[in-house]
This record gives C-alpha cells, sequence and structure tokens, in this order.
C-alpha cells in the first residue's frame, strides 16, 4: 500500500527537513568507518552550537527523547537523593516516575495544566536539593516555562532541563542561563525523524555523576568513552539516524538559528490569531503560549476525534489529540522545523475553518 503524503502537525514526528530525509536514503557508512566518526563529530559539534554549549559532553544519545530524560537521572540520582520536579504536564509527570524509579526522594512542585511552572516555588520548594527538574515546553499542554529564573537561583542544585520540543524552535542558552544537563528529541522543533536524544552534561554535573549507574546502556562514563580521541566501542551507532540529524542540524545553523527560531515564533503567532479570529480559545494561558505547539479548545458541540478524522481524511492533515482528562476537550497543532512555515498556517486555518463550518 502506498504511504500517503500528510501534513503532520501534530505533537509528534514533523515533516522532516527534506535534507534529512535525503541523508537516510544515502548508502550506509559502517559504524567505524572513518568518514561516519567524522559526521559523528561534526553532529555533536552542530549539537553544541544549537544547545548554545561549550559542554564538551554534549552528543546523540541512541534511543528517543525519553531515553534523555532516562540518562538525564540514572547519572544523577543516587538512592536517597532529593529531587524537586516541577509539574505542569505530562512529561514533568513522567520525570516524577523515572525520578522515583532511581531510589530518589522527589518533592513535586504542581501547576495546574495549561499554566506556567513559577520559578520562585519550585526553588522554594526544598532547601538543599541535589537536582531541580523542569520541562521548558510542555508538549501536552503547549506551555513554557522560566528556565532561566530557576538557572538564576538554584544555588548548589543541579538544574536538569526538558527541551525535547523547544530545542532549536525557541531561546535555550543552556550555558547562560546556569543549565547543567539537558535533553531533547530529534523530531520536534530540529526537522528530523525521531529516534535520537541531543544530550549535553556540563563539568559540575559530571563531578557529581552517579558512578555506576543502574543502566549500563545510558552510562555516560561508558558513552564519554564513544566520543573524541581513542574512542572505544560502546554500541553500534545508528549510523542512518546520525547522517539524517547531522543533515538536520545543518540546515538549521545555514538558515541561522535566529531566523528559525523567528519562523517558528510567526508562523505560531499567526496561528494562534487565526484561530482567535475564528472564535476559538486557546488553552495555554495567555503570556506563556509556545509558538511551536498550539493548544485550542474544542468548541462547544464538536466532537474533537470527528474532526481530527476528517482533517486527516480529506486534507492530510494530522493535528494531535489533548492529553489525559483534556482528551476530548483540547487539540494541539505543533508547527515545528520544516512546518513552521506561513502556507501551512494558512493551510490548517483553511482547513479547520471548512470542517468546523459541516
Ligand atoms: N519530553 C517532552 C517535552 C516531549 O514532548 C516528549 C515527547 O513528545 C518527551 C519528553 C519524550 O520523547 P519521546 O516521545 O521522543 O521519547
Amino acid at each position: 500500500m502506498p504511504i500517503p503524503v500528510r501534513t503532520l502537525l501534530g505533537p509528534g514526528p514533523s515533516n522532516p527537513y527534506p535534507e534529512a530525509t535525503e541523508a537516510l536514503a544515502r548508502p550506509l557508512l559502517g559504524h567505524l568507518d572513518p568518514e561516519f566518526l567524522h559526521i559523528l563529530d561534526e553532529t555533536c559539534h552542530r549539537l553544541r552550537e544549537v544547545f548554545g554549549t561549550a559542554n564538551a559532553r554534549t552528543l546523540p544519545l541512541s534511543g528517543t527523547g525519553s531515553a534523555g530524560m532516562e540518562a538525564a537521572f540514572v547519572n544523577t540520582l543516587d538512592p536517597g537523593d532529593v529531587v524537586v520536579v516541577a509539574v505542569n504536564g505530562l512529561f514533568g509527570e513522567r520525570m516524577v516516575d523515572i525520578a522515583g524509579r532511581c531510589g530518589a526522594e522527589v518533592v513535586r512542585v504542581d501547576t495546574p495544566w495549561g499554566r506556567p511552572v513559577d520559578a520562585e516555588q519550585v526553588l522554594a520548594a526544598h532547601p538543599a536539593p541535589k537536582l531541580i527538574a523542569v520541562v521548558h515546553a510542555e508538549t501536552s499542554t503547549g506551555v513554557i516555562s522560566d528556565v532561566s529564573g530557576i538557572g538564576a537561583g538554584k544555588g548548589e542544585a543541579l538544574l536538569l532541563v526538558d527541551c525535547v520540543t523547544s530545542l532549536g524552535g525557541i531561546e535555550l542558552p543552556i550555558d547562560d542561563w546556569g543549565v547543567d544537563l539537558a535533553y531533547s528529541g530529534s523530531q520536534k522543533c530540529l526537522g528530523v525523524a525521531p529516534g535520537l536524544a541531543p544530550f549535553t552534561m556540563n563539568e559540575r554535573a559530571w563531578a557529581r555523576r552517579v558512578l555506576a549507574p543502574r543502566s549500563w546502556y545510558l552510562d555516560l562514563g561508558m558513552l564519554g568513552a564513544y566520543l573524541g580521541e581513542g574512542r572505544k566501542y560502546h554500541h553500534t551507532a545508528p549510523v542512518a539516524m546520525i547522517a539524517s540529524l547531522h543533515a538536520g542540524l545543518g540546515r538549521v545553523l545555514d538558515e541561522g538559528l535566529p531566523a528559525v527560531r523567528a519562523r517558528h515564533q510567526a508562523s505560531g503567532e499567526a496561528l494562534q490569531r487565526g484561530l482567535q479570529e475564528m472564535g476559538l480559545e486557546l488553552f495555554a494561558s495567555e503570556g506563556s503560549r509556545l509558538p511551536q505547539l498550539t493548544t485550542v479548545c474544542v468548541p462547544d458541540g464538536a466532537d474533537a476525534h470527528a474532526v481530527r478524522r476528517q482533517l486527516l481524511h480529506d486534507y492530510g492533515i494530522e493535528i494531535g489529540a489533548g492529553v489525559g482528562v483534556w482528551a476530548d476537550q483540547v487539540w494541539r497543532i505543533g508547527l515545528m522545523g520544516y512546518n513552521a512555515r506561513p502556507a501551512v498556517v494558512t493551510l490548517i486555518l483553511g482547513a479547520l475553518r471548512e470542517v468546523l463550518a459541516r
């Protein structure tokens, strides 16, 4: 059966940049081929630029964004360590789950879904945590939270940031904002297929790492040996995915990070303006709306799932449902990477207007 062409506007994998897709179709290199190792090194270098960091330990982990999340926690938390986790959506909840599995003492700071995390509240939650963890861009609700405020007040704590949906799409200068560890996913604003977790960790976090993490695969002590001079075999690198990430990052850096961010900002604002002009209500609170992921309330009388089905069937457009209790009440529309363009905004607004008028 031929694969249908779709405009994927959901919170999941976006349509990759053409360069990233083409890279997947090139002949495969061996994982120890010097040419591939050069691509891997250059990918790490490009990731440093996009993260805004000088961290030597910056690499694409083999796994999706959740592998990045798990790597961050298993390498920083020993049983009994205190971690403050800010929770304002599904991915904060996932952090709590993973930190609990590490045997850490988890202090959660809850904020209603749809609202940003309050930095002061997070900082006041415990006098001396080892780690503070926060999601920069909550994909489940379309909300951005203040990372720089937490970085400025973190004291002795390490700061871990989930930037799965923010990296490349909105500002996040890791070093300037005092972030000690961060992970992302290839499939969001970087415009690559899902499968890799860009990861970075500074010397401060390295000095306080868990020496024998319970995960073998995600032990950053061993993964470090995978990079740079004198590298040793750790696991077989997913060569096609790394070549694709390399190309996707190249595309982002060629266009220029400020221009890519401006494109995300302008598309998101245009979409949100258009939705409001149609009389629809946005879910995320004003002032905290992500441009790359818009949450919109399903209007009275509309069947949330039927509308999504019709958009997919009649227009080849896939938008996401709300998460958890919001499944029938919210739609999530992602404009990430290649999809953060005016033409896509026009398409989704027109299609949604037509389907809602039926
Ligand atoms: N964190 C956030 C903010 C996400 O949006 C996602 C996925 O959408 C994840 C973590 C988990 O990433 P993955 O689904 O690639 O494992």
